[in-house]
């Protein structure tokens, strides 16, 4: 059995990124060391764009479902290394070609080591041939079937079998931090989802209506901040009763203001946790007109509630652009789940479109704000979710009950 090995290519972004570039590159290679923990990885080389990792015998399917899924990976392939000589490369090539059928290839050669006596338009050359001589295959600079992909280092020479792109992306926690407000919907996720993405720190805060109604929704958030640790590889969930401030807004607040009052609490809460966390912004999944709550109007007046910025990343999106990315990241079969969400509770039949400032800021006048963020605050409940199988970390002065969850640890 030969070695398994795998080149991992960082997103080309990483490389641009000024006086920023030796930490984003430095964290991205932490990120993708971490991914692969627990699969017997070890680091081969170490350049400035790329990593390559010797793996056990049997954790390649693994590593390849981990690799798809790491932020800051553009590309990954498994390689056999051998020689850096020609017949070395020829005699691995003709290993790979057993196995394999094109009409057209072409050989790419990537040289960074110049003391090789060749240069990469002539390795390409003579590999060329070589592959047309076995195949009969046609060569084919451009929409050629098959590529071979083949480097040149100082002591050795890399021959690319199969190569899969990455989600690209910035490693975790490069752009700060953020507080994301994740319903039990498809959209929510998807939305934290790019901020993670873009190298964000997502903390996720859920508004459930337990114990008024089930814990479904509750049940939900949970697995949904599981599923998306798998990008962050740590990840806390706070969960927070809302039925208190709902109870007092139905009786409050004229009926068709429910929902949009529901969101400005939501705000405010989410605002309050963001102060505990550090974190400069909020995050939601609204996209714009997708139902009522969502007008521009109503997106104002809710808006009003924080002086944090508000990220709404699908604001542009489609529900099919949404519901595509939720499936690829693997949310969207939590999401489908039923559940009691807390603003289905008493939500009126006919809600504001046109939601008026004025007459928010006068029911809320008849609200014991600071009383219900305090109480909310109080009782919630604070989960920390790992990946993979990552020990959570203890805060000091854990003001909330911090569960740990994650795979069985060894
Ligand atoms: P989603 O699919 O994310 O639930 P939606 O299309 O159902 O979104 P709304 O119900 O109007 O839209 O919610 C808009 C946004 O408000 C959600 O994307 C989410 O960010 C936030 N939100 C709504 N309900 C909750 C909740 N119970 N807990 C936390 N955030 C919530
Ligand atoms: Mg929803």
């Amino acid at each position: 059995m030969t070695e398994t090995l795998i080149l991992v290519n960082l997103f080309h972004e990483l490389a641009l990124k000024g006086q920023n570039r030796p930490l984003f590159l430095k964290r991205a290679k932490v990120h993708v060391r971490e991914a692969l923990k627990g699969l017997g990885a070890t680091l081969e080389a170490d350049w400035a764009m790329a990593l390559l990792f010797r793996l056990e015998e049997g954790a390649w399917p693994e590593a390849q479902s981990r690799l798809q899924d790491t932020l800051g990976v553009e590309s990954f392939a498994r390689v056999l290394r051998t020689p850096p000589d020609l017949q070395a490369l020829e005699a691995a090539l003709a290993g790979v070609l057993a196995g394999e059928r094109f009409a057209s290839f072409r050989i790419t050669a990537k040289r960074s080591d110049k003391a090789f006596p060749l240069t990469s338009p002539e390795i390409e050359r003579r590999l060329g041939a070589f592959v047309k001589e076995r195949t009969g295959a046609q060569v084919r600079l451009r929409g050629a079937e098959r590529e071979f992909v083949v480097r040149i280092l100082p002591g050795a020479a890399l021959l690319e079998v199969a190569h899969y792109p990455g989600p690209g992306g910035l490693p975790p926690g490069v752009s700060g931090k953020v507080v994301a407000l994740l319903s039990g919907g498809i959209d929510s996720p998807v939305a934290a989802y790019r901020l993670m993405r873009r190298g964000a720190e997502v903390v996720l805060v859920h508004f459930h209506p337990f114990p008024l109604l089930s814990g479904a929704s509750r049940e939900k958030a949970m697995a949904l901040a599981e599923r998306l640790a798998r990008f962050q590889h740590r990840i806390r969930l706070h969960l927070v009763p809302f039925s208190e401030v709902q109870r007092h807004i139905i009786v409050e607040a004229p009926t068709p203001y429910r929902v949009v009052l529901y969101r400005r609490y939501m705000l405010r809460i989410a605002e309050a946790i963001a102060k505990e966390e550090g974190a400069l912004a909020l995050c939601t999944g609204d996209s714009l007109g997708q139902v009522a709550s969502q007008t521009l109007e109503n997106l104002h007046a809710v808006n009003q509630a924080t002086t944090l910025p508000v990220f709404r990343p699908l604001i542009g999106s489609d529900k099919q652009e949404i519901m595509a990315e939720a499936k690829r990241i693997g949310t969207y079969p939590i999401s489908i789940l039923p559940d009691e969400e807390c603003c289905t509770l008493f939500a009126p039949k006919h809600p504001v479109t046109r939601a008026r400032l004025a007459v928010v800021l006068e029911a809320e006048k008849r609200l014991p704000t600071e009383e219900l963020i305090a109480l909310a605050l109080k009782e919630r409940e604070v989960v920390t979710y790992a990946w993979p199988g990552r020990k959570p970390l203890k805060e000091a002065g854990e003001k909330a009950f911090i569960m740990e969850h994650g795979p069985p640890r060894g």
